[in-house]
């Protein structure tokens, strides 16, 4: 029987529900299916061979740490501590509830929750291993075309593909240059393979997935000097361990603009700083009414908002370790470490084993690196329309899904359900997951998403009317065997 750890390649030829993603995204949705709706029959297709659940959970080494402290980080969101509890259970006195545990640990939460649900519900799940790279109506049903070139017939699809990643964020590059050398996966783990350990590395973007490789690199003893290169040349700023209770606003205010808005914030945390406290407090109030906020703001304010605050909004909102960023000042004032603001221009051939790359300053100076490796730390693509994965183009140019007003991911409403490019709602197809952000903005991490899964699976379930729900929702045993196809 195969699990979130044991993926086949086989797919069955028809199933209830496909959900392409086997990310947290994905398997929450899964779950919340198996309880809603355990006599369904469902297929997870997920595309990449990893130990663990998405990008975040199963592309880490042991010690990339979660960026929200455990107690928050429970998959379901009426037990928002069930992490910090798994956590006691497997390891008695090690974490506290403000920790930022491994990520790799939250992914076996994970995949053990999961896994209890399908034992408890006893809801058929195959996991395979495969790509979605087309889908098309057929009838009251939908036809799902694999990478390995086999079709899959199913009654609803769920979308939980995460974000596509951009296109590498340099313009020319001197044909000469060895492959190896441009790293466009920063989340590759073999692409350091053979790099002297003193040779220099360039990391383009400075958020924390260049943190997440710059504290993997140095785990693994490479000692040599690593410039991040970003517009802003700006790091994440810090959690701190204990900030006090979220500041309450009036969501009515924050939604006349992003202007108001940002006053109001800043107000806000300037008061707290004046008392004596941390501002991290205006910016978690924020959370809460981040989605509805969005919504009620205009086109002209969402675009303002991306074009001038959203770099302010990211390096406040997506906090980093203290620890971690403490290390890389240290590593700032001894010189190993170089945050330098401007844009990579170009690239050219330095011999067999490094790269020259031409940093533009964002004082307009030519600025030469030698590199023994560029690394992609740029994050997700911003822009669906430049989307370069076949799966989302498909369904873009056959209009089964259309982009939203700002061209950030697919347009959606209520429950996740996607709008086609006629306006029209396609039925029991809906999406989770950050692609959903020109519609909610704040849709990325697990608190948001955990809801999202609830929510998708009881309109799917509704649509598709196969086994009546459970009577209140189902917190999984510890430890279970997979849920049973007959
Ligand atoms: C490095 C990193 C750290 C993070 N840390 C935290 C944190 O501490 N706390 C927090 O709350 N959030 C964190 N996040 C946010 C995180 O993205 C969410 O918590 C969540 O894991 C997103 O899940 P997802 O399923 O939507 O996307 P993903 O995890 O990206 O999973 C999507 C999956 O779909 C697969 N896929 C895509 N297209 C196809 C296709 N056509 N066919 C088959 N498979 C396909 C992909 O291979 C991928 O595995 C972090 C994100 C990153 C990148």
């Amino acid at each position: 029987m195969p699990t979130p750890q044991n993926f086949v390649t086989e797919a069955p030829a028809e199933c209830d529900v496909a959900i392409i993603g086997g990310g947290f995204g994905g398997l929450m949705t899964l779950a919340r299916l198996a309880q809603q709706a355990p006599k369904c029959q469902y297929v997870v297709f997920e595309r990449m061979p990893r130990k663990a659940p998405g990008v975040a959970y199963g592309a880490c080494d042991d010690e990339h740490l979660l960026n929200v402290p455990a107690a928050r980080m429970g998959a379901f969101s009426e037990r928002p501590s069930g992490f910090l509890e798994w956590l006691e259970q497997e390891f008695p006195g090690r974490f506290r509830a403000d920790d930022f545990a491994p990520r790799a640990l939250f992914g076996r939460y994970l995949m053990q929750s999961v896994q209890s649900v399908l034992a408890e519900s006893k809801a058929c799940a195959a996991f395979v291993r495969d790509a979605v790279v087309h889908i098309e109506p057929l009838g009251r049903k939908y036809e799902l075309l694999l990478a390995s070139g086999r079709t899959v017939l199913a009654r609803g699809v769920v979308l939980a593909p995460g974000l596509p990643q951009a296109r590498a964020p340099w313009r020319h590059v001197d044909e000469g240059i060895a492959r190896r050398l441009v790293v466009p996966d920063p989340w590759d783990q073999s692409a350091f393979r053979g790099v002297a350990p003193d040779a220099e590395i360039v990391l383009v973007g400075s958020g924390l997935t260049a943190i997440d490789v710059i504290m993997g690199l140095r785990r693994t003893g490479h000692t040599g000097r690593i410039s991040l290169v970003s517009r802003g040349g700006r790091l994440p700023l810090p959690h701190v361990a204990s900030h006090g209770s979220p500041v309450v606003y009036d969501p009515r205010e924050l939604s006349q603009g992003a202007v108001q808005a940002f006053r109001i914030v800043r107000r806000a945390a300037k008061t707290l700083l004046r008392g004596g406290h941390d501002w991290h407090a205006a910016i978690d109030g924020v959370r809460p009414h981040a989605s509805s906020v969005w919504r009620a703001w205009s086109a002209a304010d969402r675009a303002y908002f991306l074009r001038v605050l959203r770099p302010f909004w990211e390096i406040h909102r997506h906090r980093a370790p203290s620890n971690l960023l403490d290390a890389i000042e240290r590593e700032r004032q001894a010189g190993s470490i170089e945050v330098i603001s401007g844009v990579v221009h170009a690239l050219r051939a330095h011999g067999q084993d490094e790269a020259e790359v031409i940093v533009r300053t964002a004082r307009g100076t030519l600025r030469p690196l030698i590199a023994a490796r560029l690394v992609n730390c740029a994050g997700p693509s911003m822009s669906i329309g430049e989307t370069l994965d076949p799966l989302l183009g498909s369904m873009l140019r056959n209009g089964l899904v259309s982009a939203d007003a700002l061209g950030l991911g697919l347009r959606t409403e209520g429950d996740g359900a996607l709008v086609r490019a006629d306006g029209t709602i396609e039925p029991r197809l809906r999406l989770i997951g950050a692609l959903r952000r020109g519609d909610l903005w704040e849709t990325t991490a697990v608190p948001e998403l955990r809801a999202q899964a609830t929510a998708i699976a009881a309109a799917l379930a509704r649509e598709l009317g196969c086994g009546a729900p459970q009577p209140g929702a189902v917190e999984p045993a510890p430890l279970g065997a997979v849920g049973g196809c007959a």
